[in-house]
């Protein structure tokens, strides 16, 4: 199979958002629904939910751990916010999956994953959701990947409508296998997801590849170390679930998302130098970043 496609400007040139028409209102450019967040890290859920707006999403739903949720609605005050029950653990129960799902069944794109603990919870209530909704689009991201490889029937219903986000540690995870072996062969391990997987592939690293469902693979090599940061990940999962609730495909969504997370890191070195801003401060980048190539 072919090496990996550059992603450039020119490349996204060639694929172009949907745009909005002058007169459209909100609902037109989607309905987004991120589920995210836990007692210990509620801020997954905020930098994930801001990125998906910064993204030009229309509407945001955040579901969280019900502790947070009065916290969050306050630090966001564009989002509705769910609470939804708790485990001991501070994570969001698997048995709200039901209400869960009667929410995200009316939002065009569904993030599940950033800031969430509690693994176990997270792998059943992501399995749950996957099994009972049919139409938006997903996102999986951090937790909600763990579980994911032992049983691909869940999201095999979903015919590549999802895109997963892992680093390496989270994609040995998702495989079965060491991290030594991603890393010996980033591309192999993302082809091998994606194919079995049957979804779209963003594994995550100082070179992203981005590969379909049916293997073919693209690479972004052009971010900066500064990326790397606490929260960086929950905001491009966030821009990414945006881009999918207005309308992008799962890998058109997955391309843009890639480049305009790292575009933001590189306006940011070019201002402040290559390290030590903040994962937030990407976000209020990617209006302008986006607006460069429309
Ligand atoms: P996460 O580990 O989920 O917070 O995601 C980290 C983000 O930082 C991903 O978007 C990675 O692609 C990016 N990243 C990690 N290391 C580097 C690096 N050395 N250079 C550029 N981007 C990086
Ligand atoms: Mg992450």
């Amino acid at each position: 199979m072919n090496a990996e496609t550059p992603v450039t400007r020119d490349l996204l040139r060639s694929m172009p958002l949907p745009q909005p028409d002058g007169d459209g209102d909100k609902e037109e450019r989607g309905r987004v629904l991120v589920v995210a967040g836990s007692v210990e890290v509620p801020g997954g859920a905020l930098l994930a939910g801001i990125g998906a707006l910064r993204a030009g999403a229309g509407k945001l739903q955040i579901a969280t751990a019900a502790s947070i949720a009065p916290h969050l609605g306050l630090a966001l005050p564009e989002a509705l916010v769910a609470g939804l029950p708790e485990t001991p653990e501070g994570g969001i129960a698997p048995d709200s999956a039901k209400r869960l799902a009667a929410r995200a069944a009316r939002c065009n794109a569904v993030l599940v994953g950033p800031g969430m603990m509690d693994e176990p919870a997270v792998g059943a209530l992501t399995a749950a959701l996957l099994t009972m909704l049919e139409t938006p689009s997903f996102v999986l991201d951090a937790a909600a990947l763990v579980g994911l490889g032992a049983d691909p029937a869940p999201l095999h219903r979903h015919g590549g409508r999802v895109v997963l986000t892992p680093h390496a540690g989270e994609m040995a995870a998702l495989l079965g296998c060491d991290r030594e072996a991603v890393d010996a062969d980033p591309l192999g391990a993302a082809r091998r997801a994606a194919t079995r997987l049957r979804a779209v592939v963003v594994l995550k690293g100082g070179c992203t590849r981005i590969v379909s469902p049916q293997g073919e693979a693209w690479a972004y090599h052009d971010g900066s170390v500064g990326l790397a940061t606490s929260g960086s990940g929950d905001t491009l999962a966030g821009i990414l679930v945006g881009l999918l609730a207005r309308g992008a495909t799962p890998l058109q969504a997955a391309l843009w998302s890639v480049w305009l997370h790292g575009e933001a890191g590189n306006r940011l070195t070019r201002r402040h130098g290559p390290l030590g801003f903040l994962a937030r401060e990407l976000l209020a980048e990617i209006p302008a970043a986006m607006a460069e190539l429309a």
